[in-house]
């Protein structure tokens, strides 16, 4: 058993922020963010004001990436130290790893999972990693293959395998008993050296930036989902066994496309929703609140679509309901029992998870409570004029640090 670990990180005022008097509202203490709200200090009447102005979370890691200056000011450099040998450590002992970013549009989640050319990311530096040391030893072979997909309005799009574009969203998500969800006929491509590697990587981001028409738009809503798999066959004491491990590195739509107050003048429209979005924050509250997981089963098994804004209350839900236009199939959930998969709620009755009812959380089903090892990187603005996008991915963050997943190693002895 394990949590979820998250990571929150704030980066620099940007541009805008700066030129309209933006104020650093978050701060880092150690494993704490904590956030100020100056609506209540600003107010005349707030004197003696014993509301809490200041809200503190804490989180495994927490990064302060706003001045270089700063002596906490977190590089691309420490987030790996921490963040990438994690996922390398684990990958190596052949357990499932997934690393995610969540935040809203501009917080920078593509600085941390991808970074600039000046300033290298995570996906990079890992995929680094393993090519240089970990095709390097000394009693077993080592193979690396990799695929690259995006999920935009939950069609899936090859991003290695380019073919007309206007019919490339089309890759269907399917299930093996044992192996999982997996895309049909999504590529693997095998690499032998890290040149290949990087190839790839900047194949797929390439493709993801001609096939949209408006660029930030299109980037802002789609999800991409870079897949690293690991074998090794390992020959010990002259008995051969295989470790396996599937490394999800994922940069998220930004997190605005799951807010009702956001878009709440075209929730019929469905598109401006991101519906993998919604889900993943119903899976996340569902796995970790026990009492969200019996609502959303009774919403569900009615045939709708619920849309719970959990995140900006965690206990009075805002509770949107309109009807579902799923693609992926009726039977849209996996029952857990709370307990195994779930902190929450010492019933013995079973939770509904509704993996099922979008393509990301289905893709990630194991990743949410399985067979995985999960880091969530929250990205957020320091400033003010962002008070309500970085509160609601603060709580977002601290729902996901309860979920536990139950990582094993993918060993098969004797092969
Ligand atoms: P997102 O992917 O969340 O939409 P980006 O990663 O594209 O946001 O970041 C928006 C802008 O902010 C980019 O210009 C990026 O280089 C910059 N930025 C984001 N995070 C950082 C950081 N930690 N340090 C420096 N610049 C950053």
């Amino acid at each position: 058993m394990a949590n979820v670990q998250v990571a929150v990180r704030v980066r620099p005022l940007n541009k805008r922020e700066t030129k309209e008097g933006g104020r650093i509202i978050v701060e880092v203490d150690d494993k704490v963010a904590k956030i100020r709200n100056l609506k209540v200090d600003d107010r005349p009447d707030s004197f003696g004001d014993s509301r809490e102005k200041v809200v503190a979370f804490s989180f495994d890691y927490c990064y302060w990436s706003v001045n270089p200056e700063d002596p906490q000011y977190a590089s691309q450099d420490v987030v790996f130290q921490d963040l990438g040998t994690e996922v390398l450590s684990g990958a190596a002992r052949g357990y499932n790893i997934c690393l995610f970013a969540y935040g809203q549009t501009g917080s920078g989640k593509t600085y941390t999972m991808l970074g600039t050319p000046a300033s290298v990311g995570l996906t990079p530096r890992i995929c680094e990693y393993f090519s240089f040391f970990f095709f390097s030893k000394s009693n077993c072979v080592a193979f690396l293959s990799f695929s690259f997909l995006e999920i935009y309005n939950e069609r899936v799009r090859d991003l290695l395998k380019q073919s007309n574009q206007k019919k490339s969203y089309t890759l269907r998500v399917r299930e093996h008993p044992e192996m999982g969800p997996y895309v049909e006929g999504l590529s693997q491509h095998v690499v032998t050296n890290y040149k290949q590697v990087i190839q790839l990587l900047e194949e797929g981001i390439a493709n993801r930036i001609t096939a949209a028409t408006h660029v930030h738009e299109a980037s802002s809503r789609s999800h991409a989902i870079f897949t690293i798999h690991y074998t090794q066959a390992i020959l010990e004491n002259n008995l051969p066994s295989e470790i396996a491990s599937k490394i999800n590195l994922v940069d998220l739509a930004g997190s605005e496309k799951a807010d009702p107050s956001y878009c709440k003048d075209r929730i019929t429209e469905g598109a401006n929703i991101n519906k993998s979005l919604v889900t993943l924050g119903i899976v996340i509250s569902t796995l970790g609140i026990g009492l969200g997981s019996m609502i959303a089963k009774y919403m569900f098994s009615s045939g709708c679509f619920v849309f719970m804004n959990l995140l900006h209350n965690s206990f009075f839900f805002h509770i949107y309901i309109y009807k579902s236009t799923a693609n992926t199939g009726g039977d849209s959930g996996i029952p857990v029992s709370p307990g195994t998969s779930s902190r929450g709620g010492s019933s013995q009755r079973q939770s509904y998870i509704p993996y099922r009812d979008s393509v990301l959380t289905w893709l990630l089903k194991d990743s949410l409570g399985g067979n995985s090892k999960t880091i969530m990187v929250a990205t957020v603005s320091p400033a003010h004029t962002s008070y309500s996008e970085t509160m609601s991915t603060l709580r977002y963050a601290s729902n996901a640090k309860n979920i536990i997943n139950k990582p094993r190693v993918n060993e098969d002895a004797n092969v």
